[in-house]
C-alpha cells in the first residue's frame, strides 16, 4: 500500500472541503490576557484572542502563578509516576479534596484532563456496572461518545435536551438492568443549558445514576463555582459531576466527584486513571489556588456576566446573529466551512483578532460558526472593535443581517 498517497489523499479532501485545521502559533501574555503574540513566518504581531476557554483569566491570576511557581520550585517539573506508583503527592490529595468541597460530594478524582476524565469514568462504569445500558445526550462532547463507545455497554441516545425522548426511551428498557444517564450542564457550541432537575427526577424513577459533564460551568456557575448543578441547588441530585481544570480554571487536568463508593471504584478500575502518569504537583497546586480563590470571590463571575451581555447587546445592535442562550458563549453561524475560514482569516488578517472556525466533526456540516466566549478579562472596547469587524466584514461578504438589527 502507499501510505503517503493515502495519508495525503485524505489531507487533501479536508483542504477541499474547508475543514483543514490550520493552528495559528500564538504566545500568550501572562498580565496582559486576553492579548497574544502571533507568530508566523512573516513576523509577529499582537492579537486579541475572542475563542479561548481561560473564562475568567485565572490563568495569569497572581495566585495562580504564586501557586504553581512555588511548588515548582519546591518538588520540581514532574510527578514521578503514575498515582499509584510514587505519583501521589500531598497536592494531589490537596486538590481532590478542593474538587469534593467545591462540589458538595464525599470525594474527588482527578485525572489529566477533562476529556481523559470522561473517557475514562465512563468506560469503566459502562463495562463493569451489571448489563448496563447508557442514556447519552445526543450533543453530549466525543470525550463522552468514546467513553461511552469504549464500554461496549448498550447505548441509547436520547434528542437533546428532551426528556420526554428519555423517558421513553428508559420505559422501554428493562428494569433490571443498571443505568447511568450522561449529559452536559452547558452545551459547548450553543451555549444551551440542560434541564437538569428534570433529567435527575426521570432518573429517579428509573434507578439511573446520573452523571454530568461541568466543564464549561465550573469556576463560572454557582456561589462556590461548583457550576449550573450548585446554581440550580441540585448537587445532591446528581451522582457524578465532571469538569475541567483547563478552562474557567486556568490551568489543565480534569476530575470527577461523587459519593466515596463511586469515586473509589473508578480509582480501582478506571484503567485510563491507572495507567498514566500523574499531573504534575506544580498544576495539581496551581489548581488548587484557583479553585479555592474562586470559591470565595464573586467578582470574576459577575464581570464574565456583565461582559457577555454586553458582547450580546452589542450584536443584537449591530444586526449580528448569534444562537441565544443563557450561558456565556455566543455562537455566530456561518453555515459553510469556507465561509467561515473566510471571516476568521478576514479578522485575523485585517483586525488582529483571533477567532478559531467551527467545522465538522466539531459541529455538524451547515452549522459551521464563529464560537465566540467573552471572558471576564475582555474590555468593552476590545468588544465595540470585535463588533466593528465583524459588521464590516458581514457587509463585505453579504452575510445576512439578522432583523434585530438597531435603526441607526
Ligand atoms: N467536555 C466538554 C463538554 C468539553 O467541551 C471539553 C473540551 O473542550 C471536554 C469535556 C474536555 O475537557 P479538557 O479540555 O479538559 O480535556
Amino acid at each position: 500500500m502507499d501510505y503517503t498517497a493515502f495519508f495525503n489523499g485524505k489531507l487533501e479532501k479536508l483542504k477541499d472541503e474547508g475543514r483543514y485545521r490550520h493552528f495559528a502559533n500564538i504566545e500568550r501574555r501572562a498580565g496582559d490576557f486576553p492579548k497574544a503574540d502571533l507568530h508566523t513566518p512573516e513576523g509577529t504581531k499582537e492579537i486579541i484572542i475572542w475563542c479561548g476557554n481561560d473564562y475568567l483569566g485565572m490563568g495569569q491570576h497572581p495566585k495562580v502563578l504564586e501557586a504553581t511557581k512555588r511548588t515548582l520550585d519546591d518538588c520540581g517539573a514532574g510527578a514521578g509516576g503514575t498515582r499509584n506508583i510514587s505519583g501521589t503527592t500531598r497536592y494531589h490529595v490537596d486538590l481532590e479534596n478542593e474538587l469534593a468541597d467545591l462540589h458538595n460530594k464525599e470525594a474527588g478524582l482527578i485525572f489529566t484532563s477533562g476529556y481523559v476524565a470522561n473517557e475514562a469514568a465512563l468506560s469503566t462504569l459502562g463495562t463493569l456496572l451489571p448489563n448496563c445500558i447508557i442514556y447519552s445526550d445526543s450533543e453530549n462532547h466525543a470525550s463522552m461518545i468514546q467513553g461511552i463507545r469504549h464500554s461496549n455497554a448498550q447505548k441509547r441516545i436520547f434528542k437533546h435536551n428532551d426528556v420526554e425522548d428519555l423517558r421513553r426511551l428508559l420505559e422501554q428498557d428493562d428494569p433490571s438492568c443498571a443505568k447511568l444517564i450522561a449529559f452536559e450542564s452547558v452545551y459547548s457550541m450553543d451555549g444551551d443549558i440542560a434541564p437538569i432537575k428534570e433529567i435527575c427526577a426521570v432518573a429517579k424513577e428509573f434507578g439511573a445514576l446520573t452523571y454530568i459533564d461541568e466543564v464549561h460551568g465550573v469556576g463560572m456557575y454557582g456561589h462556590k463555582g461548583g457550576g449550573i448543578a450548585q446554581a440550580r441547588g441540585l448537587e445532591d441530585d446528581v451522582d457524578i459531576i465532571q469538569g475541567t481544570l483547563g478552562k474557567a480554571f486556568g490551568l489543565i487536568g480534569g476530575y470527577i466527584t461523587g459519593s466515596k463508593e463511586i469515586i473509589d471504584f473508578v480509582r480501582s478500575f478506571a484503567p485510563g486513571f491507572i495507567f498514566t502518569t500523574s499531573l504534575t504537583p506544580s498544576v495539581a497546586a496551581g489548581c488548587a489556588a484557583s479553585i479555592r480563590h474562586l470559591k470565595s470571590s464573586d467578582s470574576e463571575r459577575k464581570i464574565h456576566q456583565k461582559n457577555a451581555a454586553y458582547l450580546k447587546e452589542k450584536f443584537k445592535n449591530a444586526g449580528i446573529p448569534y444562537l441565544q442562550s443563557e450561558s456565556h458563549i455566543v455562537p455566530v453561524i456561518i453555515g459553510n466551512a469556507k465561509k467561515c475560514k473566510q471571516v476568521t482569516d478576514t479578522l485575523l488578517n485585517e483586525y488582529q483578532i483571533y477567532v478559531q472556525p467551527i467545522n465538522y466533526p466539531t459541529v455538524p456540516v451547515g452549522t459551521e460558526r464563529l464560537r465566540l466566549t467573552p471572558s471576564a478579562i475582555h474590555t468593552e472596547e476590545m468588544a465595540d472593535q470585535l463588533v466593528a469587524a465583524l459588521s464590516e466584514i458581514w457587509q463585505r461578504f453579504g452575510l445576512e443581517f439578522s432583523d434585530t438589527k438597531a435603526v441607526a
